[in-house]
């Protein structure tokens, strides 16, 4: 009783229309907030009854939502796995709702226009790939087994994020939840990778790229001061400023970048890929493993991807210095967002940084390197039946797709159900070409609806193959 390309669009749309814009982080919901969300939640109720009225749900965090369908248990099939736990957000980041146009909106982002166009039939809007085009597509397909009759084997949790966009209590909520009941998911499918093509120069083939693990991420602060003792006014500054050591620090972390490595993720991502590409490409490729350093090395000047791919990264984000035209800093600091390569550490990220920026700063003045936040990176999860599972529920989705892992650069709901399950696969089932990639977080966000049926396709094939 899968539902037609048509209906799915317009079912998209209706999400799209309740501006599940995500609450600011650490707040309370307003009132404004948490009516949107329980008008949302009151949507999804008339949109699969089944599922709301089979599941048992609790609501976690401010505004997310856990589902439990409970197994059949007995006699669990050839199949099953385990428990499954599968995870997608509500909350969406801003879009203008006045000025869309100026903004280079084709459509007011709110509205879930649905336009036939080249690439067929398309639902525009915010949300409509991160994330409610992966909601809608999981939802469909649970809500369509259980109207057929089918029961999982064993325990499946759904988990619908209420704020992902602002780092996702919600999320660590419904794990400590599950955490409590001593639950351990066999498998978790969260947002991250997507269907494209044009990876690599030169590769045709559609890639469903899947992550396997997130890079960590520190956020440093810097504060270089001068003696206190010797206060110094802009018409006769000092030998050495704060302002400008802070400078000279951020031009030498460029200069300084932490260690290249190409890791196993990456090295196995371009062995499947490699005989899909053209030659000199496919050759240098196929032999990554062995080819490691040289890669490692050469990646860097490839292109940004490329290079945050193969290393911690570092990016000056805040910088605060003088308050007047004529006034010394007597303390300059910036902060520096870092992202920890899954090779690597926290530890090891913080100490290359003040090592850098201590030689740039000199004695004379004195610097001091105050971690912010930080947490590691993810392990990876692991290539066995699990990962057979997702590719075979691409496959059966996306005939034409080679499946490959990646690491997610950015960090995202999925971190935290790294804790309880070993098996965490980053992974939207939906087609986004190039132009749609960067639609997210940005203008012009749209889905076909072609790609959210085959989406319904992918979660039929993974539940049934797996629970
Ligand atoms: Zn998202």
């Amino acid at each position: 009783m899968t539902r037609d390309v048509a209906t799915l669009a317009a079912r998209l749309s209706q999400l799209v229309q309740v501006a599940t814009v995500t609450p600011p982080d650490g707040e309370a919901l307003t009132p404004e907030t948490e009516e949107v969300f329980s008008r949302f939640r009151a949507l999804l109720l008339q949109l699969y009854p089944r599922l709301f009225s089979t599941a048992e749900v609790t609501p976690v965090g401010r505004a997310g939502l856990l589902l439990r369908l409970a197994g059949t248990g007995a006699g669990a099939g050839a199949t099953a796995l385990g428990p499954v736990l599968l995870m997608a957000h509500q909350d969406v980041v801003p879009a203008p709702s006045e000025g869309w146009e100026a903004s280079g909106w084709t459509h007011p982002p709110f509205a879930g226009a649905v336009e036939d166009g080249e690439a067929g039939l398309t639902v525009y809007g915010r949300g409509t790939l991160d994330d409610k085009g992966a909601l809608l597509v999981l939802l469909e397909a649970v809500e369509d087994l259980l109207v057929e009759g089918w029961r999982p084997h064993h325990d499946l949790y759904l988990e619908l994020g209420g704020d992902e966009e602002s780092d996702g209590p919600s999320a660590v909520a419904a794990i400590a939840e599950l955490q409590r009941r001593g639950v351990e998911p066999v498998l978790v499918v969260d947002e991250g990778g997507a269907v494209t093509t044009g990876i690599i120069p030169g590769l045709t083939r559609q890639v469903a790229v899947v992550g396997v693990a997130e890079k960590g991420v520190v956020n440093l602060e810097l504060i270089v001061s001068a003696d206190p003792r010797k206060p110094a006014h802009s018409s006769t500054p000092p030998r050495r400023s704060p302002t400008a050591a802070l400078g000279r620090a951020m031009a030498a972390l460029e200069r300084h970048p932490h260690p290249a490595l190409l890791d196993d993720i990456a090295v196995r991502m371009f062995a499947e890929l490699a005989p899909f590409l053209p030659g000199p490409l496919r050759l240098l490729l196929a032999r990554a493993d062995r080819l490691r350093p040289l890669l490692a090395r050469a990646f860097p000047y490839v292109g940004a991807e490329l290079a945050a791919m193969v290393r911690t990264t570092t990016a000056a984000t805040m910088l605060r210095g003088s308050s007047a035209p004529n006034v010394l800093a007597a303390t300059a600091t910036a902060v520096v967002n870092m992202r920890v390569a899954t090779s690597s550490t926290v530890a090891d990220a913080v100490r290359h940084v003040e090592k850098v920026v201590r030689r740039a700063v000199g004695s004379s003045l004195t610097v001091e390197v105050r971690v912010l936040e930080g947490h590691e990176p993810t392990p990876v999860s692991p290539f066995d039946d699990r990962w057979d599972a997702v590719t075979t529920a691409v496959s059966a989705a996306y005939p034409d797709a080679l499946t490959v892992p990646y690491t997610m650069l950015g960090a995202s709901d999925a971190r935290h159900a790294a804790r309880i399950a070993q098996a965490v696969y980053r992974f939207s089932p939906l087609f986004m070409s190039a132009a749609q990639r960067a639609s997210v977080h940005g203008v012009d966000e749209r889905v076909t609806a072609d790609s959210l049926a085959r989406g319904v396709r992918f979660h039929r094939a993974l539940l049934t193959g797996t629970i």
